[in-house]
């Protein structure tokens, strides 16, 4: 009899979700050229544009008590991108959001980070004209991960704000979501020399821009601000000003100055990884009273329960 192993080599049409035992694959299950694989099977040459050029975008969406959240929104935001950089892939959204569940149900993982992305691929003859590459499609669902730990979660985040400035919107349109992240890499590591946990880094204008993986946001006086301009478009950023209009709470887009965020009464940060995620420390200062503010938990607290509504959140489909 074969293992499970062996089936998930099998093309795409010959595999039953129903058949694979959940739990086989704590470290995930990709799929790839039209084959679910474990995680560590999942391989791609380094002739890929994706690799040598970051040519490529992709989206996450997480699986939380087995519900994917706002998974309609991250394929907006996922097809976008492929328009914009004018790539195919042989799946429409609903061909994809059929991928991303046998993802998470053949890995058996009820809480789940869950990827689509798609590079330029390689051009079979060496060609260096981006039309001549084959697009490459591929997915995968790993454990969850978050960007703050346990102890971060409960006590806030520490964080720097670094002098790098993010890859300016006239270069890369932000709302592709991709892997340009040299700025973000090398602000980390000045969030580390000092003693931070995480990195901001700013805009073209020297105002506060994201960080590794997530927006920002601060309170003053009972109102909340992001930075509006050269920061993606992130999908928990959107949800929480959705969750601002239920509850009542005024939020805007606009600049935020270094200034303005450390004097800021609280700060959050948002991201899939993760969702919202208290910030109590900006360059070794507390932010206000170094604790996690009220409007970061009640947002917080609304943003899981969230999770539970069907408006928000749909059953994965396990075997
Ligand atoms: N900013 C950057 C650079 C990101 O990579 C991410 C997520 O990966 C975010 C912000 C947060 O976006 P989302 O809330 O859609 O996860």
């Amino acid at each position: 009899m074969s293992k499970p192993a062996d089936r998930h080599t099998k093309p795409l049409p010959s595999l039953s979700a129903r058949h694979i035992d959940p739990h086989s694959y704590p470290e995930g299950v990709a799929f790839l050229d039209g084959q679910y694989l474990p995680m560590s099977q999942a391989k791609i040459s380094v002739l890929d544009w994706g690799f040598l050029h970051s040519d490529a975008t992709y989206d996450t969406v997480h699986v939380w008590d087995g519900r994917f959240f706002r998974l309609d929104l991250h394929l907006d935001r996922f097809f976008g991108g492929l328009e914009k950089l004018r790539m195919t892939i042989p799946f429409d959204r609903e061909g994809v959001a059929e991928i991303l569940h046998n993802c998470v149900s053949l890995s058996g993982h009820r809480a789940a980070y869950v990827e689509m992305l798609c590079t330029r691929g390689a051009s079979p003859t060496f060609s260096r004209d981006p039309r001549d590459a084959v697009n490459r499609f591929m997915a995968f669902a790993v454990p969850f991960g978050s960007v703050a730990n346990a102890e971060q979660l409960q006590r806030g985040l520490h964080v720097a704000i670094s002098d790098k400035v993010r890859i300016p919107p006239a270069s890369i349109d932000p709302a592709i979501k991709n892997y340009h992240w040299l700025d973000l890499v090398r602000g980390l590591y000045d969030a580390y020399e000092r003693g931070a946990e995480t990195a901001l880094v700013l805009d073209f204008n020297g105002n506060v821009a994201e960080g590794p993986g997530f927006n920002v946001f601060c309170v003053d006086d009972g109102k909340l601000s992001t930075p509006a301009v050269g920061v993606l478009p992130g999908i928990t950023r959107r949800t929480v000003f959705d969750l601002c209009a239920e509850a009542g709470l005024a939020v805007t887009a606009a600049d935020v100055s270094v200034a303005a965020l450390r004097q800021a009464d609280e700060v959050f940060i948002t991201s899939t990884a993760g969702g919202i995620m208290p910030v109590t420390m900006i360059d070794g200062i507390p932010v206000a009273d170094g604790k996690v503010g009220a409007i970061t938990r009640r947002l917080t607290a609304i943003y899981w329960q969230k999770h539970e509504d069907p408006a928000w959140s749909s059953l994965v489909r396990y075997p």
